[in-house]
């Protein structure tokens, strides 16, 4: 499930995204000032950001901004939400690092659409897509595994690991940042937790032959290889 974290500061409207939001599968925070948000997102990364663009005290142009500067949340997928629709602060909002814009009012539809698009671009593991790699297929629909007819048997966490390294091949990913990925949580758990589910992962992936994909990179953290189809 998804992870969104709506920064608004008008209830009703904060509100009524979250509960569209949820009806559409997603899980939500909700934060009505720069101080919630930051807070929020100190606790557990989403995988994405509905950002109003005018909230008490700190701006969330301001915010965006500050998110883009730092490591961890550079990456993080940001619409910004404005009630305003004068082109010169589009392009403020864009420049301060967000994927896309809306201006209020905007129907659900709408909504859901610019979100879905988002995430498709900036962060696939949160959309129910299936992929495939050299032969091994996931599929989150279905919550399947599969090398060719055999179906591979996957833990709940070794399932949401292998999709996350799936829709990111070939990066290298450090055990904090695939605590914040994929667990949601980069303080309270330790880091050979990763460990520990990589190796299963591994067991798990071995009976159709593909363990060889996740790779160790040593002092970095993990990988997988996305073998050219050539060689394949
Ligand atoms: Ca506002």
């Amino acid at each position: 499930m998804s992870r969104v974290l709506v920064v608004e500061d008008e209830t009703a409207i904060g509100e009524l995204i979250a509960i569209n939001l949820r009806h559409a599968g997603f899980e939500v925070t909700l934060a009505q000032d720069a101080g919630q948000a930051q807070a929020a997102i100190d606790a557990v990364l989403p995988d994405l950001v509905l950002l109003d663009w005018m909230l008490p005290g700190r701006s969330g142009v301001s915010l965006a901004q500050q998110w883009r500067g730092e490591a961890r949340t550079r990456e993080v997928p940001l619409i910004m939400l404005t009630a305003r629709a004068d082109e010169r602060d589009k392009i403020t909002g864009l420049d301060a690092g967000a994927d896309d814009y809306l201006t209020k009012p905007f129907s659900t539809q709408e909504l859901l659409a610019r979100i879905r698009a988002v995430l498709r671009r900036r962060a696939p593991q949160a959309l129910d897509t299936a992929v495939e790699i050299d032969g091994l297929r996931l599929d989150p629909a279905t919550r399947r595994v599969q090398r060719g007819d055999l179906e591979l048997k996957l833990g709940p966490t070794e399932f949401k690991l292998l999709h996350f390294l799936m829709t990111h091949p070939e990066r290298v990913h450090s055990r904090a940042q695939l605590l914040d990925r994929v667990w949601g949580d980069h303080v309270f758990i330790e880091e050979r937790t990763v460990d520990v589910h990589i190796k299963r992962l591994r067991e798990a992936l071995a009976p159709g032959d593909r363990a060889h994909l996740l790779e160790t990179v040593r002092g970095a953290g993990y990988r997988l290889a996305k073998p050219s189809t050539q060689a394949a």
